[in-house]
């Protein structure tokens, strides 16, 4: 089945960018959301429920963006806008301890394996404090990451790899002094060889390595079988913190996140977690916790300083907790039952077009790269075309549906995309990659 566009007209989101533009940094006050990576003008949005985004030319489209992650439930979940109109109205920060607060970490302790758990307001935080922690606790300063890895904008870990695979590394932006980074050794993703050399040469030195539980800022970039494992033992060896971010996968690809398909079922334990967008529901929630040793170390209990105005803010909180306590097996099934209808309709469309194309997953988060291989790492992911991704992007934009504006990026789903919602996307892809298959090539 074929679907006309219908004519959208985004001359009142034209209007806001430029006003945008004026007054803020390439219009937009994160990077991605400015559709850089495959031109047009974003679409400012008024409002959004369920599955769908409405914008300010009252256009609708299916949300494939989900808030990069947060909107588990969807969007205006009914019990999610009651548990924070409540909370609202209670008063919106108090900076003293809070109920919602303990029972929101209570909910997190019972769905993973962490002891102890921290509140702060970002991803960006929770990394951030997660190093420092795992540096105060070692004594130890140097950190290991992996080439296309995201723990948000924290200086050291906005790091490029060095010359050699063993070599320390280079800032990955302007802004970063070499001082920030000259401590980071970044090595290429699923690669036990690297670790290993790695982990020879420097072992005494390693505070920590830091890797996404399932990769999904480069793409979706599955673990090979046991490597997280691989990764958490490596650690353990050479008195090294393992610590697994799971800012975008938790919560999402199981009731226990990542860990719940790998940690879980082969027995081991990271000794730090990072944890966000889920857990805050749509507000600004996030977390770091683990080992109750190592926790201990934190201030006011220890030495390691961290702290924040609004952590555990009252409303996040509330929304969070909703969002945590809606998030049933039912959910999660659901969700599982989407992704395992799009996935190979995605695939169908690719094939019917011509288009060289890989759909990668872990859970219901997956990504398409539109390259002949599988990608096992960043090197790979970057094989991708953009070009292609680009018109297959605005291809389906034109019909309704907002994919994400890079294709470097996960697809999310929500519990709220319908029969209705998953057939317009359906109707949009063939159209979609014949699109793409005229743009590629590049
Ligand atoms: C989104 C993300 C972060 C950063 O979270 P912010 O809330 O944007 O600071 C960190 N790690 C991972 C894996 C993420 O996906």
């Amino acid at each position: 089945m074929t679907t006309a566009p219908t004519a959208r007209s985004t001359t009142a989101s034209d209007a806001l960018f430029d006003r945008a533009r004026a007054v803020t940094p390439g219009g937009v006050n994160s990077p991605v959301r400015a559709f850089n990576a495959v031109g047009g003008t974003p679409r400012f949005i008024t409002s959004a429920h369920g599955a769908w985004l409405t914008d300010v030319d009252g256009n609708e489209y299916v949300d494939l963006v989900c808030s990069w992650g947060p909107m588990l439930l969807g969007h205006a979940h009914p019990e999610v806008v009651a548990a924070v109109q409540a909370a609202v109205a209670r008063g919106t920060s108090y900076g003293t301890p809070t109920e919602g607060e303990v029972t929101l970490v209570e909910e997190i302790v019972a769905r993973t394996p962490v002891e102890r758990l921290r509140l702060v307001s970002s991803g960006t935080e929770a990394t951030m404090s997660a190093i420092r922690l795992a540096r105060g606790f070692t004594g130890r300063d140097v950190v290991v990451k992996f080439a296309g890895c995201y723990h948000g904008h924290v200086d050291s870990l906005l790091a490029a790899a060095g010359s050699g695979l063993t070599t320390f590394s280079i800032p990955g932006t302007p802004g970063v002094p070499a001082s920030s980074t000259e401590l980071t050794l970044v090595l290429p993703y699923n690669d036990r060889e690297a670790v290993a050399a790695a982990f020879a040469e420097h072992g005494d030195r390693i505070a920590c390595l830091i890797t996404e539980a399932a990769p999904g800022n480069m793409g979706v970039v599955p673990p090979a079988p046991g490597f997280n494992q691989f990764l958490a033992e490596t650690c353990r060896a050479h008195g090294a913190l393992f610590i697994s971010d799971e800012v975008m996968t938790g919560f999402r690809v199981s009731r226990s996140g990542q860990w719940g398909t790998d940690g879980a079922v082969e027995g081991w334990t990271p000794d730090l977690m990072t944890f966000g967008k889920v857990m805050g529901g749509g507000l600004p929630a996030a977390a770091f916790g683990g080992r109750a040793d190592v926790m201990h170390h934190l201030a006011p209990e220890g030495p390691v300083y961290q702290a924040g105005t609004l952590s555990g803010n009252p409303i996040a909180t509330a929304a969070g907790l909703a969002t945590l306590r809606l998030a049933t097996d039912e959910v999660y099934a659901h969700l599982g039952a989407v992704a395992d209808t799009l996935r190979p309709a995605v695939a169908d469309a690719f094939a019917a077009a011509g288009v060289p194309h890989v759909i990668q997953s872990t859970g219901s988060m997956f990504s398409v790269f539109l390259t002949d291989r599988p990608v096992t790492d960043y090197a790979e992911a970057q094989r991708t075309d953009s070009a292609a991704y680009g018109a297959f992007f605005h291809a389906m934009l034109d019909r309704g549906v907002h994919l994400p504006p890079s294709a470097y990026e996960a697809w999310f789903l929500s519990a709220a995309h319908d029969d209705r919602a998953v057939q317009a996307v359906l109707d949009a892809l063939p159209d979609a990659a014949r699109a793409a298959a005229a743009a590629g090539g590049n």
